[in-house]
């Protein structure tokens, strides 16, 4: 069996570094060794899942989304790229899998903890949210995904997704396909933090180099990034561990003797921070130089964008109507064989 691939972002503001190591840079790289089938999606449902008020901002975000995924050099000739709004089928495995798990278990994932709390939710959890899990688990299984490329916050969210896989199989017959997560291979990508040292970079923490920055924005991000408080004077030994410069270094410098040789310094004392930094300005330009140019051809040719994101979505819509009607078989409630 063919493997296949399955990843969406929020449409909740362009994409960042962050994605770029954490998911985008693996997406990239299954594509080149086209060995698979591969979806690309804007989670525009799940954008909605903690913005219902703000149906603007999902709107605004979505090509620019896509246009993330097209300048990293995702090739839609190999790539089916799509809107999830516009694959309603989704919406009815949601509500299949949504009997398969109970209140409490949702409550105990702990991403969806973390989010709730960043979000100052409080007791009022819109359900849609509580429920995004399940709706993951549609978006995964709608197209037997069997890899699905993340960053480590996604963990808990594709354990459960899991869960449902399991329990509808075994309520029902083997249906599904059971995905496995790809996490990137350096361990720093795999939550990279953000410029003000948090521990991660988010769209909703306002500590984001975007792929979309131009360079000059990107230097000042740099140049102003938290490093080792106690690195005071450049003598001073400094810490490279909790320092967001180092680890920002080690997800992106591919030339690693220069790499350790820094870190060494830096950690022995005699290494001032805006060396550090001017060097990681150049080792993240190399990378959001050619990603730029695409992006630019890409403004240029809206229509293009749409036409890839309308082709792509017609195409998805016909894979998940053959999933879903194999689970309603499943669960038997296919009463008119069309
Ligand atoms: P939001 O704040 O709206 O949730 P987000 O920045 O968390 O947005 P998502 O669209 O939720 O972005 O995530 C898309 C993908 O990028 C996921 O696979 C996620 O694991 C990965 N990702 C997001 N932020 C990071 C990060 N800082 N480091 C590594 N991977 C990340
Ligand atoms: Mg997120």
């Amino acid at each position: 069996m063919k493997e296949v691939i399955v990843t969406g972002d929020r449409p909740t503001g362009c994409l960042h570094l962050g994605h770029y190591v954490g998911s985008l840079r693996n997406r990239k790289r299954l594509q080149d060794e086209g060995k698979y089938d591969m979806y690309i999606f804007s989670a525009d449902m799940q954008g909605l899942t903690d913005n219902a008020k703000n149906t603007e901002k999902i709107r605004e975000n979505v090509f620019e989304v896509i246009k993330d995924n097209l300048s990293v050099g995702i090739d839609p000739e190999k790539v089916t790229i799509f809107v999830q709004p516009g694959v309603p089928e989704l919406t009815e495995l949601t509500t299949f899998y949504a009997n398969l798990v109970t209140l409490s278990r949702l409550k105990r994932n702990p991403t969806v903890k973390d989010e709730i709390k960043q979000r100052g939710f409080e007791e009022s959890i819109p359900v849609g949210f509580m429920m995004y899990p399940i709706s993951q688990a549609a978006d995964v299984t709608a197209f037997d995904a069997t890899v699905v490329p993340v960053g480590e916050d996604q963990i808990p969210i594709m354990e459960q997704v899991n869960e449902i896989v399991d329990t509808f199989n075994k309520l029902y017959g083997e249906t599904l396909v059971r995905p496995k997560v790809l996490l990137p291979e350096n361990s720093n990508a795999r939550r990279l933090p953000g410029t003000d040292g948090k521990a991660k970079m988010s769209k909703s923490l306002n500590n984001c180099i975007y792929l979309s920055d131009d360079s000059e924005t990107v230097r000042k991000k740099v140049m102003s990034m938290f490093t080792d408080p106690n690195h005071i004077r450049v003598e001073d030994p400094g810490n490279t561990k909790d320092n967001p410069v180092f680890i920002y270094l080690d997800a992106f410098c591919t030339d690693r003797e220069k790499y350790n040789e820094l870190k060494e310094h830096y950690e022995r004392g005699g290494l001032g921070d805006k060396v550090v930094k001017e060097y990681l300005y150049e080792v993240i330009e190399e990378t959001l130089a050619p990603i730029r140019e695409r992006r630019k051809y890409y403004d240029e040719h809206p229509e293009l964008v749409e036409k890839i994101v309308k082709e792509g979505t017609q195409k998805a819509r016909i894979k998940a109507k053959e999933v879903l009607s194999r689970v309603r078989k499943a669960v038997g409630v296919e009463y008119f064989e069309s």
